[in-house]
């Protein structure tokens, strides 16, 4: 049997190390050598390139054919840590702040643990992704034929959260998180003197009554049973003291959880856009992509995890319920091959906020977070 706390202390180094030398979206090389070197270590095959920097490592044990997958991310982030931890980043400008130091430690745990006690049938495959936060790593990953050379027939993950106290978990079936769609419109006129607006077609006023008829996708073009956010974030103009523009550029993102409710988003928002511009007797270009598609989980398989988790953690801190959130997660790629489920894990209630230069990963999930991959191995993969 494996020393839990011995695994624990080992799991903690792990993820201070990771935590010290961050490393951004498709750049995770240290980190990636990191990852197989230990998986290696506990005798596990190992695939490196996966994807760019992915990693995948396998373990098999008895005769069973089945396969299934846990998956971590890897990548950092463009911030700078504020936090004074003696384990903080070394690296200017970029920090853990969305605790994927911790899921990798803890996926590096469970396979240690499942790899020195067992206790299942078939083979576990640990998915290493990068550049989750980009929502191209398990893109990339797939597209470098993962599902042919690395089959499985379910997977799972979990992410921290913040507010959630550790030890408890969350999770629902179907909806958990949103798809989200950038958008860029290019609003394009002839500026000119600001004192002889008449002699042009300034793009400023277009603009903004382009901003306030685009809350009306989901207040008015919308059903109300359908979740759905348009956010602008930024309008971008080329006007300056004494000069109207004549170019803006308006950007934001959108996320929603049906397919059909991000087509519907983007054909109103090109309605909207051609028929204000139209107004201004200015011309719009919109540009409308999609980043993230939206995390839908297994309605069994979540009930398969939520008793996995019951027999780690204390019963009634795993709950069912848990609203979809407006975030969007890479997970939900894979959940497009193959049925699973993605849970969230307590970070604690006094934790920072997530993207924020002063989160922390709580170590005090890491053990938790270990267990229940290996519970959930052993149930899906069961002896006999
Ligand atoms: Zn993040
Ligand atoms: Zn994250």
């Amino acid at each position: 049997m494996t020393d839990l706390t011995a695994l624990n202390d080992e799991m903690t180094a792990w993820r201070r190390d990771l935590h010290a030398h961050p490393e951004f979206g498709f750049e995770e090389t240290r980190t990636a050598a990191f990852v197989a070197d230990k998986l290696r270590s506990f005798g596990l095959e190992v695939a490196e390139g996966v994807g760019g920097t992915g990693v995948v490592g396998a373990l098999t044990r008895g005769t069973g054919n089945r396969a299934v997958a846990l998956r971590a991310d890897m990548d950092a982030l463009r911030i700078t840590e504020r936090g004074q931890a003696d384990y903080r980043s070394q690296v200017p400008g970029t920090m853990h702040a969305c605790g994927h130091d911790g899921h990798t430690a803890m996926l590096l745990g469970a396979a240690k643990l499942l790899a020195e006690e067992g206790g299942f049938d078939g083979t576990v495959r640990f998915l290493f992704q990068p550049a989750e936060e980009w929502g191209k790593g398990a893109l990339a990953m797939l597209d470098d034929g993962l599902m042919q050379r690395f089959p499985f027939d379910e997977i799972y993950g979990l992410h921290n959260m913040p507010g959630l106290p550790v030890g408890h978990f969350e999770t629902r079936a179907g909806p958990v998180m949103s798809a989200e769609d950038n958008f860029e419109i290019v609003l394009t006129g002839l500026g000119g003197h600001a004192a002889r607006p008449q002699s042009g077609n300034e793009v400023l006023v277009a603009a903004c009554a382009l901003l306030t008829n685009l809350q009306t996708i989901v207040s008015r073009r919308l059903s109300p049973a359908d979740i759905a956010v348009v956010s602008v974030t930024e309008l971008i103009t080329d006007g300056t003291r004494n000069a109207l523009p004549g170019l803006a550029r308006i950007l934001g993102d959108a996320r929603s959880f049906r397919p059909e409710v991000s087509a519907e988003i983007e054909r109103q928002m090109r309605i909207i856009a051609d028929g204000t511009a139209m107004a201004y007797n200015v011309t719009a270009e919109t540009r409308y992509t999609r980043e993230f598609v939206p995390l839908i989980n297994d309605a069994t398989l979540v009930e398969e995890a939520v008793a996995a988790a019951r027999t780690v953690l204390q019963a009634d801190h795993v709950k069912v319920a848990a609203e979809p959130m407006t975030a969007s997660e890479d997970f939900a790629r894979f959940l497009e091959h193959v049925p699973g489920c993605f849970v969230f894990m307590g970070n604690g209630e006094n934790s920072a906020p997530l993207h924020n230069p002063d989160f922390d990963f709580n170590d005090a999930g890491l053990l938790p977070g270990a267990r229940y991959h290996a519970a959930i191995i052993r149930r899906r993969l069961p002896i006999g």
